[in-house]
Formats: structure tokens, sequence, C-alpha cells
């Protein structure tokens, strides 16, 4: 719930971000507004719409009108790819106004965020070509004169619910897929970070899709979360946030038969060989669990290191560490900027201080800094050792920079110590031993694996989390699927009387 909200008529109030619903600027409902801060000095950034039901429904009947609209819903799926090529144009052309608005709402480095805007327009421009490709099938029949034919259509208006850790680039997973499939959204992003999903939904109209297509009702998850997701006009609810969150959502919309795509939690497992690069595996872990301090649903959060290399990758991680510049997000020097907000910094913290009461010892960072003087929500890059699989710091995400890092001796043993866990979202693997490498592929039990690299995505490949990091597909045109039903059509063409009706033809 709020920490900072505000009456309608505070004083020199900050800028206002309004709701973006049919294509206008809209008030919330209740005048209600709240503060969103910049997490490297704590400054008031703006004040968001504070959402509720009735914006949420204004929204939704918005996106269904938009969906029914003749200039959407007869629009030629040829055109609906030019309107997404063009979508990724404008996000190319603004790349540096949106690095800078999302650098600054949740304190991810300015120099990553430029990357992330270098590929997101090929997210875009990647539906683009898909859109004028999704077709159905001719059915085989054993009667010549039946035809039996199947339609993709989209499902309608699709609510979208985002977290704070890359607000674009995971909006823009569902965001593009569902319009490619010719659906109309009611995003909301998380409460932490309104601005640059804002800004996108701008750039879409600009793009020519026809207000109403795409609508964004900003605030809290309890309030304008729950009434998105509990709306009885959405066709389907598409998440990306905490395991806890989207098991609540799923038993909501499988009581109503509603579907859902979910990308939950991870606490990923990146595993080093005795026949790994240790200098280029060692870099992997720093990318895995520091980059963007953390706070990625893929982290490489729990290491494990053969015993032969454990005290040599120990001590190159550990060094690169301790020499990682944590500062200003904009600074392009900033290696490790802040965590999104105050509550977050504290969870980390709580979390380094429960590992040490189980036994667990620091053996780099460990303490919340003010990032050189900003005064902002820092935590030093941290790394555990004297750790096992059973520790609640090794077992739940802490979504930070923390890793914990266990030697074993064995492939086998370390195939179940790494699967040992609720989350299966993605896995790495060091080594120089090609059939090892196919080997943990095989064998490990999570959607995504990378060997001898660590984080690399692209719009063409599928990506799904094993069992509590979600269900459903994202990315690739395997994901179209999870925006489209499929529609069988039976025609007879024969021109005989009908000669049994209890006997049907197929
Ligand atoms: P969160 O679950 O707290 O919130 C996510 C979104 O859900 C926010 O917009 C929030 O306002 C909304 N929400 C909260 N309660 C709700 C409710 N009752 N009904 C409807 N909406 C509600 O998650 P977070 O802290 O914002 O994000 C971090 C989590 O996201 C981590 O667990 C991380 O692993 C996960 N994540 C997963 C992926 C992936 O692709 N698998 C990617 C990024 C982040």
């Amino acid at each position: 719930m709020p920490e900072h909200t505000t009456s309608p008529s505070a004083p020199s109030s900050p800028t206002r971000r309004h709701h973006h619903i049919g294509g206008e600027q809209v008030e919330p409902a209740s005048g209600a507004w709240f503060e969103s801060h910049n997490p490297a000095t704590r400054a008031t950034l703006y004040l968001a719409a504070r959402g509720d039901a009735t914006d949420v429904d204004r929204a939704v009947r918005a996106a269904r009108t938009a969906f029914e609209d003749p200039r959407w819903r007869d629009l030629s799926q040829t055109r609906r790819g030019h309107l997404l090529r063009r979508l990724g144009d404008l996000v190319a052309e603004n790349a540096d106004e949106l690095a800078h608005t999302e650098s600054l709402d949740n304190g991810k480095l300015l120099r990553e965020m430029r990357g992330q805007l270098a590929s997101l327009p090929e997210y875009y421009w990647y539906y683009a070509g898909l859109a004028d490709k999704i077709q159905g099938d001719v059915i085989p029949t054993s009667d010549r004169t039946v035809l039996n034919y199947t339609m993709r259509e989209p499902l309608g208006v699709v609510g979208a619910i985002t977290p704070w850790n890359s607000p674009l680039t995971l909006t823009t997973s569902k965001l593009a897929p569902a319009l490619c499939a010719g659906n109309t959204m009611v995003i909301k992003p998380s409460e932490h970070t309104s601005a640059s999903v804002l800004r996108l939904a701008e750039l879409v109209e600009e793009a020519g899709f026809p207000p109403g297509t795409v609508n964004v009702v900003t605030g809290f998850g309890a309030e304008a979360g729950q009434a998105l997701v509990d709306h009885p006009d959405l066709a389907k609810i598409s998440f990306t946030g905490s395991t806890g969150t989207g098991s609540r959502i799923a038993a909501n919309v499988a009581a109503r038969f509603l579907g859902s795509t979910l990308e939950l939690g991870g606490k990923s497992p990146n595993i080093v060989f005795g026949d790994a690069d240790v200098d280029n595996a060692a870099m992997g872990v720093v990318a895995g669990i520091f980059a963007a301090a953390g706070q990625t649903c893929i982290a490489g959060s729990r290491v494990f290191a053969h015993r032969s290399v454990y005290d040599e990758l120990l001590e190159k991680v550990a060094a690169r560490a301790r020499t990682i510049k944590i500062g200003d997000p904009l600074d392009a020097a900033t290696e490790l900027g802040p965590l999104a907000f105050g509550d977050q910094r504290d969870k980390v913290a709580g979390y380094v201080d429960l590992g040490r009461s189980e036994g667990a010892r620091v053996l780099t960072g460990g303490r919340a800094s003010d990032g050189g003087g900003l005064g902002g929500y820092f935590y030093e890059p941290t790394v555990l050792v004297d750790v096992d699989n059973d520790m609640q710091v090794v077992r739940e995400e802490i979504f930070g920079p923390v890793a914990a890092v266990m030697p074993f001796d064995h492939e086998d043993e370390v195939v179940a110590l790494a699967n040992d866990t609720e989350y299966g979202l993605a896995a790495g693997v060091w080594t120089r031993d090609l059939g090892r490498a196919h080997r943990m592929a095989n064998r490990l039990d999570a959607g995504t694996i990378w060997v001898n690299t660590y984080r690399a995505m692209s719009p063409m490949s599928p990506r799904q989390g094993f069992k509590n990091s979600g269900v459903g597909v994202e990315h690739g045109q395997e994901t179209i699927k999870e925006y489209t039903r499929l529609k069988s059509v039976w025609i007879n063409t024969s021109s005989e009387p009908v000669a049994d009706p209890f006997v049907m033809r197929s």
C-alpha cells in the first residue's frame, strides 16, 4: 500500500502523470495521486494517478470499444505489422528519452538502459514481421464434400500487469505479440515505475494505433491491479511479477476459466565446472548476480563451483565485486545503481542478516551504502559463503546483489542441488566439455539454459518458467498462441440432401 499519497490540491506539486485511457490523459476518478521517487537520491520525481476500479473499468471499456472499432478490427494483418514497425522506429528515435526516464524512475544504470533500448525496437520489428503470418490451417477430412479449416483469432482485451525491475522490456514482451495478434490492452505498471510505460503508450498512438488500443492505468496492486484481474470483460491476464502475487492471480482467473500467462520469480543456479575457463566464468557470475543490482528474475543467485576451482573462482568474483563502482546510475562509469525503493533495500539487508544468523559468512559486501553521498537505496555487492542449499537465504528469491556460493564434487550431485528449488526459470553452465554441456542442458529443470554465457535473450527465442517460475511462453512465434484462440469451421459443400440425420459427415 502507498507510503506517500497526496491530496489533489497539494501546493507546488511536481509534475502529474495521468492515466492514459482512450488516447487521453485522464485524471484519477478518486482524485488521489501518489509520489514516485528517484531511488538514487530519494528525490520526488512526479505524482502518478492512483487508479482504482472506476479507472480500470473506464480503461477496459475503452479497450473493448477499440477492439470492436473497424479501424482496428478490420485492419489487415499486413497493416497491423506496419503499425508495429512504426512503433519500433519510434522507440528507436526516442531511445535516449526512454532510457533516461526509466533510469531515473527505478535506478537502473543509464548504460544498461541504453543497451536495452538498442534491442527493444527489434521486438516490435520481429512481431511486425509475424503479423501477416498468423493463420489457420485446412484440416484433412474423410469426406471430400466437407471442408474443415481453423482460424486464429485475437482474444479481446488483454490485461497486462508488470513489475518495476525492467518496465519497458517486460511490457514490450506482452504488448508487441498482443498487438501483433489483434488484441487491445490495459496495462497496469508497477506503482514504483509508471513513467516509461506511460510514455510508451503515447508512442503507440503516435505510431498510428487507434486511441484505446493501448491504455495504461497506474496505481497499486491491491487497488488497480486487483480491479483489472477482477474485471469481467477481460479476455486474458498476462502477468510478470513475484510468485506470491502470480499464485493469487492464477487462483482468481482459474475460477473464471480465464487464460493467463505468468512470468514469475527465480533462484537460478550458475554452475562452474572444473574444466571451465575460470576468468570467463567469474565474469559470468558477476554479470549474473550484480548486473541491475541483482534485480532480475533470471539472477544467477546460487553459484555452484567445482571444488577444484572453488577457491580460484571465489577469489576472482570477490575481487571484481570489491571494485564494482557504486553510484549515480546516470554516470557512465557507474557499475551498480541503487535498489529500486527503500523497502527493497531493507529486504536485501534483512536477507543478508538472516544469512549471517543461519551461519553464512560474508566474504565481501554485506552493508548498505549511500552511493557515494547520493543518499539513495544502495547495497554493496555481496558474496555469501559457508552456505548450503537448505538455508532460507539460498532457497528464497532475494532480488538484490547477493550471491551464495557453494562447492560441489560430482556432476550428479550438482544436478540434484541445482534442481532442488521451487523455481525453474534459468540456469548457467560453465564448461569446455561439449558432452557435459548437452547433458546439463538436458538435465537441468529450467526454461532457459545458458552455456558459457549468462543473461542472453532475444525476441526470437521463446522463454518459459518451469515449476513455480511461471505458466506460458513469452517471445518467439510460440507466444502468438498465448494471444489468440483457435476456431474450427466446418462447411458442408455437398448439394445432396442429408440422408441420415443421425450420422454426420466429417
Ligand atoms: P509483485 O508481484 O509485487 O508486483 C508485480 C505487479 O503486480 C505490480 O504491478 C503490482 O502492483 C501488481 N500487483 C500486486 N498485487 C496485486 C494483486 N493482488 N492483484 C493484481 N496485481 C497485483 O512483483 P515486483 O516486486 O513488482 O517484481 C519483482 C518480481 O517479479 C520478482 O519475483 C521477479 O522474479 C519477478 N519477475 C519475473 C520475470 C519473469 O520473466 N519471469 C521478469 C521480471 C520480474
